[in-house]
């Protein structure tokens, strides 16, 4: 029985931009980003997703995978740390890197999947194969930036963090790679909305995220696009 925690009429307008500026809005430096500038790290990064993806088009991220050598491994071990949980990561310590899949956060994201991913989602077995390749594509992204040692955020222009006088801190915005890594992920996919929205989905049906805070995170990202 899917769960039905975002009603249509949430899902309505919740645009590539929308989803972005959500994901840039986790950054640690987000405060200090002129708001004039939110929609330039936002429109800049899904762009460097989505061109990355142009060059795989038609091909299977499992068959991407094996061609790049990159080898992936789903493991039951718990993908928390320090209380941060993790659904994948990827291990840039091994060569090739490795990308490390956690199945039991894996499956606690399949009850949000049918609502958001509609008929791409067609049943449990299915759900969790989808889940592996969106976290598959996520991942295969860092790898082509690590292997091209070409980082979104340094790609894009950097924001002043602190300014003394005449000396002035700078730093790249960081989030920026993980808006350009699931504008990658929903291209190469298909899918019909950015995948970090499963992520809310899942908060929201857990009760650690209302609806309503979602909506005015959403609302606010609206004005900033
Ligand atoms: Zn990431």
């Amino acid at each position: 029985m899917p769960v039905q925690t975002l009603l249509p009429d949430m899902l309505s307008g919740l645009s590539d931009e929308v989803l972005g500026c959500m994901e840039l809005r986790q950054d640690p430096l987000f405060h200090k980003i002129p708001p004039e500038k939110i929609s330039y790290y936002v429109h800049e990064s899904l762009q460097a997703g989505r061109s990355a993806a142009a060059a795989y088009k038609d091909l299977g991220i499992r068959d991407m995978c094996r061609d790049a050598g990159l080898r992936y491994e789903i493991t039951e071990a718990s993908g928390k740390f320090h209380k941060v949980s993790f659904r994948a990561q990827i291990d840039f310590s091994k060569t090739p890197p490795e990308i490390i899949l956690y199945a039991s956060s894996l499956k606690e994201m399949q009850m949000v999947c049918q609502e958001i991913l509609g008929e791409q989602s067609s049943g449990a077995e299915t759900d969790i194969d989808l889940l592996v390749d969106i976290h598959l594509a996520h991942e295969f992204y860092h790898w082509l930036e690590y292997k091209e040692q070409s980082f979104t955020n340094e790609r894009l222009e950097e924001i002043e963090v602190f300014k003394l006088g005449p000396w002035t801190r700078r730093s790249s915005v960081v989030q920026c790679c993980e808006i350009a890594a699931h504008a990658f992920c929903k291209e190469l996919l298909g899918l019909p909305y950015m995948p970090n929205l499963l992520d809310y989905a899942y908060l929201i049906e857990e009760k650690q995220l209302s609806a309503e805070d979602f909506m005015q995170q959403i609302t606010t990202c609206k004005l900033w696009i």
